[in-house]
């Protein structure tokens, strides 16, 4: 919990017990007033990438996102290692999962419900789905990549942690041809019977990462994020690119600052 973050905690929870504790008489004035405040300011969370709700913008859009504007610990960021290190070997315990592709109106999302475990420092965290950003919303010393795909995984404790995978232009990868097949063009979810999807094949043979700690890149840009980002890219082909970018040309969020944050690449 970053400093910022216990202060509000610290806040809200005062205010709750001070209303909570005093007569309903004398609460009447104060609430009145803060009620006013909050529906004068402009609040919507329909974000987007650029624009009024742009990234830009996140984070005074509505008092849910505010973290996008103050976090200390934001992605995606420039990542450079900072020191070498014998990082534990990552337990990438994955599974088919019947295919289910979604798109949700900010990208194309594979559910991924039981489709396995990451394991990393004794702890076990359950993948959720994975989904797309188009160009790469990291860059790894400096470089922009066209695709990036997220794996997203919580721990039973509600831990988040992603582990991130760059494309280059190349071989078309396979897993990734099934699920262009049935991505839906417009917001909506495509079930797809008796196919599925491997996220083992969305994954480089060379499993170097870097370790860091971040943030959701999407409001409400949540920070505590454990980040697992291949150092190896995968590949896709120009035609696989190019339908990604018919759907969504742009959906990553700009750089962030670094904030001398600690990153760490596995030897
Ligand atoms: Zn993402």
């Amino acid at each position: 919990m970053t400093k910022f973050t216990k202060l509000l905690a610290a806040s809200i929870l005062g205010s709750a017990m001070l209303s909570a504790c005093q007569p309903a008489s004398e609460t009447k004035t104060p609430v009145q007033d803060v009620a006013k405040k909050v529906t004068k300011k402009a609040q919507s969370t329909d974000w987007k990438y650029v624009g009024e709700y742009g990234a830009a913008n996140w984070g005074t859009m509505s008092d849910k996102f505010s973290t996008c504007a103050t976090g200390k610990l934001q992605s995606p960021f420039n990542i450079t290692a900072d020191i070498s290190a014998d990082l534990p070997a990552l337990g990438l315990n994955y599974n088919a999962v019947p295919m289910k592709v979604i798109n949700n109106g900010h990208t194309i999302q594979a559910d991924q419900t039981g489709g396995g475990q990451l394991v990393v420092d004794g702890t076990t965290y359950n993948l959720l789905q994975f989904h797309f950003h188009a160009g790469s919303e990291y860059t790894i010393d400096g470089k922009s990549y066209p695709l990036e795909v997220h794996l997203v995984h919580a721990s039973d404790a509600g831990a988040l942690a992603v582990v991130g995978v760059m494309f280059e232009k190349g071989a078309p990868n396979a897993e990734l041809e099934k699920i262009w097949a049935n991505m839906p063009a417009t917001k909506g979810e495509n079930v797809v019977a008796g196919q599925t999807i491997d996220v083992n094949k969305l994954l480089p043979a060379n499993k170097q990462y870097y370790r860091f700690m971040g943030s959701l890149t999407t409001p409400p840009c949540s920070e505590g994020v454990n980040w697992h980002m291949m150092s190896t890219p995968i590949t896709a082909s120009q035609a696989q690119l190019d339908a990604f970018t018919a759907i969504y040309p742009m959906n990553a969020r700009p750089l962030q600052d670094e904030n001398n944050r600690l990153v760490v690449l596995g030897r």
